[in-house]
């Protein structure tokens, strides 16, 4: 008989005030013959829209009867977030994303960051982490972690091979037990998200096929560019900020000096700053799509230095 099935799992986290429950929803597609369970989370970061519906997409997308090992799909790792469209949990303003494992006895955010890695990332035998680039950015590109032949086959134009990477995240956790992992920064700033939608699963599903859960060979993933440093670009004052370069440049180069955007004052009018291109050849990984409020220190554009990159073609 086919243990082809599909089980929808709440974990409970703890009880808010409110008296609400708060549990993260875990859909396990459970494929006819046995295999790698690998983990999909979206939402880690509450403003990042793309990777729920991608997940969502996703489910539907897949068919038990012909999948070899498991989907453990979470759309939603932090539903206070999600729920007020913040990047970090509104309760404590803690990030998920830089307090894993989590501590059960420590504030919300940990214990939400606890329930994943006791429930979820520690159960694991692969996983892909979908983030986007929030309410204001615009961003593309896939971090290079411990399995760049993963990292590779979702397809991404710019990929992301970073020295150190950020101690605390959910990947933290899978690089510490050796399991294959992924962070895919795809989407936001409320531009066609439709599109990255569609580029996401797809995406996704290719990463199945890398992994053997499903059928077929990956696609072939075409030019891509291993970044290997990208400076991130804050503004040192807030205001308006008027892009020069649009949301069509993203992963494409400008030269250096080029005006990304300025950013203005919006009491007096005045000039406040002018953010330019740093380096000699500058890959755009992440940018803001339109005008936009800013505050001093936003993540405002992520640019990549291509005399550094390696391009496979
Ligand atoms: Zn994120």
């Amino acid at each position: 008989m086919s243990q082809a099935q599909r089980i929808v799992r709440r974990l409970p986290v703890t009880t808010l005030a409110s008296g609400c429950e708060l549990a993260l929803v875990l859909h396990e597609i459970r494929g006819s013959r046995p295999g790698p369970v690998v983990g999909i989370s979206g939402a880690v970061h509450g403003d990042e829209t793309v990777g729920v519906e991608v997940i969502r997409r996703l489910s539907h997308a897949v068919n038990p009867e012909e999948m070899t090992g498991s989907l453990w799909l979470i759309p939603v790792a932090n539903p206070l977030a999600y729920e007020a469209l913040t990047r970090n949990t509104p309760l404590d303003m803690h990030n998920l994303n830089r307090v894993f494992p989590g501590d059960r006895g420590g504030w919300l955010t940990e214990k939400i960051a606890d329930t994943l890695t006791r429930e979820f990332l520690n159960k694991v035998d692969a996983y892909i982490d979908l983030h986007g680039g929030g309410a204001l950015a615009l961003v593309d590109y896939v971090y290079i972690l411990n399995d760049e032949g993963l990292s590779r086959s979702f397809g991404s134009r710019l990929l992301y091979r970073p020295e150190h990477p950020y101690e605390g995240t959910s990947n933290s956790i899978a690089r510490t037990r050796g399991i294959p992992c992924c962070t895919v920064e795809l989407g936001g700033g409320w531009t066609s998200e439709e599109s990255y939608v569609q580029r996401g699963l797809r995406a996704c599903l290719n990463a199945l096929r890398y992994l053997g859960v499903i059928r077929g060979e990956p696609e072939p993933p075409g030019r891509q560019v291993v970044l290997r440093e990208i400076a991130t670009i804050r503004p040192s004052v807030g205001g308006t900020l008027v892009p020069e370069v649009g949301a069509n440049m993203i992963t494409r180069t400008v030269p250096q000096g080029q005006v990304l955007a300025r950013i203005y004052n919006p009491h007096t009018f005045e000039e406040a700053e002018v953010i330019r291109a740093p380096f000699p050849d500058n890959a755009m990984v992440l940018l803001m799509p339109d005008i936009r409020r800013v505050n001093p220190g936003d993540y405002a554009y992520m640019v990549g230095n291509m005399a550094t990159a390696e391009v496979y073609e």
